[in-house]
């Protein structure tokens, strides 16, 4: 069997037809493992860049040599603008969005009294106040078909809040409440909203931390190693799938444990 037909065949769901799913700052890390996931499931991806066009590139070829569906959508989610226009743009070639994956974050590590307050705006506008940039440009077009599901990347730090990471455990916390309240409003529409809460995962973003110090996290974490970005598409790919159908408003932990 053609590999096309072997992933036509396994459908991303149970209505048997092509789900399209929105990946913000999905050509990287856990995004891009996220995209990888969904596109091998059977979604048409819609993968978000920013600066990562190389990889983003790169991205495409491996989803396009499996035969598989995706396209690239350069935007910036800290910018209402470009986020309004990417969403257009999508809509060009598909005719709705069913999965919306809020992915996209930077990280900041300092103490708060020595965070400048743009620093502050930037954290919060790049992992925060995009999600309600993304839900809001999207979310009519869930309503309109009266289904959808929308996946939150959240982390353990906006649970438990991070030393030394205020701003960006806020913005967590924020995406944890946001999630929550969103649920409850779009519940009676048939659209879910949920999000994980990542430990600490193996990507760039940990270029910040010495080994001593990666090496200390994985000793306080109960399954004793660091997580892969792997492990946290599977969670959201099981959110947003219809084995996930009574389950929203809820954070999933993807943590080896680490927050009992
Ligand atoms: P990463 O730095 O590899 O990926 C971040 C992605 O966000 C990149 O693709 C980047 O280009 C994109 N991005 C950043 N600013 C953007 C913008 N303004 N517009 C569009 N895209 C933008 O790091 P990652 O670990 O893969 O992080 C992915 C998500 O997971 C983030 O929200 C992060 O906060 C969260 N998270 C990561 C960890 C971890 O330990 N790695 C733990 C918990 C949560």
């Amino acid at each position: 069997m053609a590999k096309r037909d072997a992933v036509e065949d396994k459908d991303c769901d149970s209505t048997n037809q092509k789900k399209t799913a929105l990946v913000t700052g999905g050509a990287r890390g856990i995004g891009r493992a996220i995209s990888l996931t969904l596109a091998r499931a059977g979604y048409r991806v819609l993968v978000n860049y920013y600066r990562s066009r190389t990889e983003a590139e790169a991205l495409r070829c491996v989803i396009e040599e499996e035969g598989l569906d995706a396209e690239l959508l350069r935007a910036d989610v800290s910018d209402p603008n470009e986020v309004r226009k990417m969403v257009t743009q999508a809509l060009l070639s598909s005719s709705t969005i069913d999965v919306l994956v809020n992915n996209a974050g930077i990280s900041h590590w300092g103490l708060l009294t020595e965070t400048e307050e743009s620093m502050w705006d930037r954290i919060i506008s790049t992992n925060l106040s995009s999600n309600y940039r993304l839900s809001r440009a999207v979310l009519p077009l869930m309503v309109q078909q009266q289904s959808g599901s929308i996946v939150n990347v959240s982390s353990i730090w906006g649970v438990m809040g991070g030393s030394c990471e205020a701003a960006y455990s806020a913005s967590k916390a924020g995406v944890i409440g946001l999630t929550r309240a969103l649920a409850r409003e779009m519940a009676p529409c048939g659209i879910r909203v949920n999000a994980v809460a990542p430990g600490v995962i193996q990507t760039d973003m940990l270029s910040g931390f010495t080994e001593e110090e990666l090496d200390n996290i994985a000793e306080r974490t109960p399954l004793g190693r660091l997580g892969l970005p792997e492990e946290v598409a599977e969670a959201v790919l099981f959110l947003v799938s219809d084995k996930a159908s009574f389950i929203t408003g809820q954070v999933l932990g993807v943590d080896g444990g680490f927050i009992g």
